[in-house]
This record gives C-alpha cells, structure tokens and sequence, in this order.
C-alpha cells in the first residue's frame, strides 16, 4: 500500500508574510491527518521562515527546484545543501514551467534529480505531455522519452526517495482535469514504463502523484483509481482551507 502524497506547489506566490499565514492556517486544519505525506512548496526566499513555523508539525517542506552543484560560480542557484540547511525534505524537479520557459532537457534533470538524491533531498520529478503531443497521438513517446532519460542510473532504493507527478500540460493552471480514466491511463502506462525499467519492486512501491487543475471536489475521484497516488496541486494549495479539504479527501 502506497501512502499517498500531497504537495502544493505555491510557484511564484505569496511573500514572507504571506507564506506565514498561509501555513499557519493551515497547521490547525491538518494536525490530525496521518496517512498522508503532506508538503507545500513555497518560494526560496520563504523557505527558512516557513521551515520554523512548520517545526512540530505534520507538514513537510519542498523548494521548486534546485542546481547540479553544491557551490560555486553559478549566479542564481540554488543547490540541494543550501534546500537541506533553509529546512526543506523535498524538492520538485522538472515542473512543465521549467521544461517550457527556462529550456530544461531531460537529460539536464536527469543530472539534478541525481545529484539532489546524492545530496539527501526527495524529489518530485515531473512528467507529462503537451495538448499537441497528445492530439498527435504522440503522448506515449514523450512519456516513454521523459521516465527513460529522466530516471536514467537510478538505484531501486533511490526509489524511496522519487515520487513521480504524472502533470499532463494542458490541464496545468487551466481548470481543465484529466479525467480519472485519462489520469488511470497515464500513471499505468508509466508504472508499466517503470517495471519495465527498474522491475517489479520498483513500480509497486513508486509513488505517482496526479497534477493539473486538481481540487477539493474531483481529488476523491482521481485517489480512487488504483495507480494515482497523491496529488501535486498549484492553485489549489494557496488557500488553507481548500487545501486541507483537498488533503483529507486523498485518504
Ligand atoms: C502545478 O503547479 O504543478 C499544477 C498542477 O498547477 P494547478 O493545480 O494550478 O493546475
């Protein structure tokens, strides 16, 4: 039995402040959920305050990303140590933003997905097709190239440290879903793609969470379907008591 997994990722959003109230409201209103692993994802700049606040807590922290190295030359960067030391257990690699408007290759996080196991950090790593990939019936392929370039050199016990975000593109941000059946597909094609790869141990125990448009009132419908594992929620997660609700009914 897979734990479910729920994250928000807050991209963008909320200052210091903000962030502060934001978990801070949310605390009371999971405090007593177990069975799920809940994280949220705020911006880096609040990710120190929002590691104290959480302390005690049931909720853990994620960044949005991450670097290849642990210091240095490198402008703008952040690395997995700098995550560990401001607090955080997880971090998200490969979100769709970050593949579509700062161009990262599969094989470029494939690089930070290892160096941020290596370094201690679980990740989130994200997959998914574009609306035109799956209209021109190439959804397959672009799955099959992003688990097999993305997962590339990974151990089975890496595997306890990886979940997959099954985030199909188009239904990002846009209020569309997939369907439980379009998302029941995808996440079996992909355990399939995984047992392929890594064996049988590996895809039963990977988790793969759902992400795109995800809410309080279709979440109970994508969890019930046997290969969605959590979920990897944006807007959703920026309002506590949604959040939560989205939280409780994942169980
Ligand atoms: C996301 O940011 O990963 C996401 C799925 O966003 P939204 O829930 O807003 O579609």
């Amino acid at each position: 039995m897979r734990k479910p997994l729920v994250a928000g990722n807050w991209k963008m959003n909320k200052l210091v402040g903000e962030s502060l109230a934001l978990v801070n409201a949310l605390k009371p209103l999971v405090k007593d959920v177990e069975g799920v692993d809940i994280v949220v994802c705020p911006v880096f700049t609040a990710l120190h305050a929002v590691a104290d606040a959480l302390k005690g807590s049931n909720i853990q922290l994620g960044a949005q990303n991450c670097f290849t190295r642990e210091s240095g030359a490198y402008t703008g960067e952040v690395s997995p140590q700098m995550l560990k030391d401001a607090g955080c257990t997880w971090t998200i690699i490969g979100h769709s933003e970050r593949r579509q408007y700062f161009n990262e290759s599969d094989e470029f996080l494939n690089e930070k997905l290892r160096f941020a196991l290596a370094s201690g950090l679980k990740v989130m790593f994200c997959i998914g097709e574009t609306l035109e990939e799956r209209e021109s019936g190439r959804m397959n392929d672009v799955l099959v190239r992003q688990i097999t370039n993305g997962l590339m050199g990974l151990s089975e016990a890496d595997f306890d440290n990886t979940s997959i975000a099954y985030e199909p593109v188009w239904a990002i941000g846009t209020g569309v879903t997939a369907t439980p059946e379009q998302a029941e597909e995808a996440h079996a094609f992909v355990r399939g793609l995984v047992r392929d790869q890594f064996g049988e141990a590996v895809a039963d125990k990977v988790r793969i969470q759902y992400g795109g448009s995800v809410k309080p009132d279709n979440v109970a419908s994508l969890m019930a379907k046997p290969n969605v594992d959590g979920s990897l929620v944006g807007g959703a997660s920026l309002k506590a008591d949604g959040f939560a609700e989205l939280v409780r009914k994942s169980l």
